[in-house]
């Protein structure tokens, strides 16, 4: 049983927009929360020491109410697919099938199985694709972010833009996560990179390179998360940051505001943002936060509470970045109620949805470029200009690019064109990096039978014999058109 690609664009018109209460969802319908205190919850300590880290602890919290079937499917997909090891924390556990599932036999099994952060949380065999569970052009690295490295972790892929990745952990892991390469433990599937340099001297060279770099001027903060490092440190770097004249904007990444709001509630983290965010005004620079929800059910009172403590330090925004998911959340309702759950609820702008990108067993969670453009066009209308998020496909070698912007699709085969407009340290010497086209590739199960079969007699070769025949392929059509 794999998740159906099937967008739910039948669903009525127009959406229904109703002021919608956020909800904790009661925490004691595990059996192995049962006892837990309103402020053991509250704890990040307690958090962070009863996240579900493997089965055998799936079991301890859920003890009969999943079938046997759930567990060995999760264990296979351990053993087999998964590009992330499993890191659950309880306030994300408790977003899964958020009220009692009805109390037939197998009703929690099939309630768990169908629930949208379950999906990508904590992934099983069965919800991927068999017959091609992983794109041909689908690399680890899709992004190609470590060839971008001006220093260890420091990704210089816009011109005036830098990524830096401090360190690479988070306090939970996504099932898609794009940084699977680097992020998190190494899984059966996936031997993680490791960073080499110590992680002082590593930050030390970020910010000597944006010291060196007066061309850039925006930085995001990242990692992994933010939340995994402590306080202190994270506060030094920015500190040192801000001193920066040519830098003028700041965002921090963090899931954990959604998927560990108690960090960002405890007092000295929030005093401690509180003289960031400070610096940051008196020197003119815009420091935000940005997040990464993927479903309504994420956001709770407590997400809530801890986005307006960030904005009551000082914090020029809190803004999501979500990840349009099949399975998750590729239908224009589930956006919308996503999107007024962050706007009206917990004041959080919404702001992109990433396309998911194409690393190794990622072919369920994706969803087309053609399907991609039908989601911004129904979310459009409902949300205020500024809220209303954009859906991008991060291009590889080109980098996010609104999904609309394509320069040529071809929808047989699913290969999109894209073109860039400024180069990268990749392409400093390349004459043609401005006029050429680069690739991104739908799921080859949404295609029609034509372009599936193409795959099928092409899709199995090595790249360099792939893109040849892609090459080939594209000119004879291109030809064909002329000739009509
Ligand atoms: S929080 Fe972000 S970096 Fe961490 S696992 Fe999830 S997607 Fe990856």
């Amino acid at each position: 049983m794999s998740i159906e690609t099937a967008i739910g664009l039948t669903t009525g018109q127009p959406y229904a927009y109703r002021r919608a209460e956020l909800v904790e969802p009661d925490w004691s319908r595990f059996p192995g929360w049962r006892d837990v205190t309103a402020e053991q919850w509250r704890s990040v300590q307690w958090q962070r020491a009863h996240c579900v880290k493997n089965v055998r602890q799936l079991r301890e919290l859920m003890g009969d109410q999943l079938d046997e079937r759930f567990y060995d499917d999760l264990e296979r997909d351990q053993r087999e697919r998964a590009t992330m090891s499993m890191l659950v924390p309880p306030q994300m556990m408790n977003t899964m099938v958020p009220a009692s599932a009805p109390g037939r036999p197998g009703a929690m099994t099939d309630a768990f199985y169908a629930d949208p952060v379950r999906h990508y949380m904590l992934p099983v065999f069965s919800d991927r694709r068999t017959d091609w569970p992983s794109h041909p052009h689908a690399t680890r690295d899709s992004l190609h972010e470590h060839d971008m490295w001006a220093t260890e972790g420091l990704t210089h892929r816009y011109p005036t833009k830098v990524l830096a990745e401090l360190l690479p952990t988070c306090p939970q892991y996504c099932g898609h996560c794009t940084r699977m390469d680097l992020v998190g433990n190494s899984t059966p599937v996936v031997d993680k990179l490791k960073f080499v340099a110590k992680p002082n001297d590593r930050l030390g060279d970020m910010l000597d390179y944006l010291r060196r770099t007066p061309q850039v001027r925006d930085v995001v903060v990242s990692g992994g998360d933010v939340a995994n490092m402590p306080w202190p440190r994270l506060e030094a770097f920015l500190t040192e940051l801000l001193e920066i004249e040519n830098i003028r904007d700041v965002r921090l990444a963090t899931k954990a505001l959604v998927g560990l709001p108690q960090h960002w509630l405890q007092p000295d983290v929030v005093d401690g943002v509180a003289r960031v965010a400070s610096l940051a005004r008196s020197r003119g620079v815009q420091l935000a936060m940005h997040t990464h929800a993927n479903h309504a059910h994420s956001i709770t009172p407590l997400v809530a509470e801890a986005s307006r403590a960030m904005l009551d330090a000082g914090l020029r925004d809190v803004r999501n970045q979500g990840v349009l998911l099949n399975g998750v959340n590729a239908d224009p309702h589930a956006l919308l109620d996503l999107c007024f759950a962050l706007l009206d609820g917990a004041q959080v702008t919404p702001y992109y949805f990433y396309m998911c990108d194409m690393i190794p067993f990622s072919e369920h969670w994706r969803v087309s470029v053609a399907d991609a453009q039908r989601l911004q066009h129904h979310l459009m209308g409902y949300l205020p200009g500024f809220a209303t998020p954009r859906i991008v496909c991060d291009v590889p070698f080109v980098g996010k690019r609104w999904v609309h912007q394509l320069a040529d699709y071809d929808t047989e085969r699913g290969i999109s064109y894209w073109t860039k407009n400024y180069r990268t340290s990749l392409e400093a010497a390349d004459p043609e990096a401005l006029s050429r086209h680069y690739e991104y590739y739908d799921p080859i199960h949404t295609l029609p039978a034509a372009g599936q079969q193409w795959w099928e007699e092409h899709g199995r070769l090595d790249e360099g014999s792939l893109r040849a025949a892609e090459v080939a392929a594209a000119s004879r059509r291109t030809a064909a058109l002329q000739a009509y």
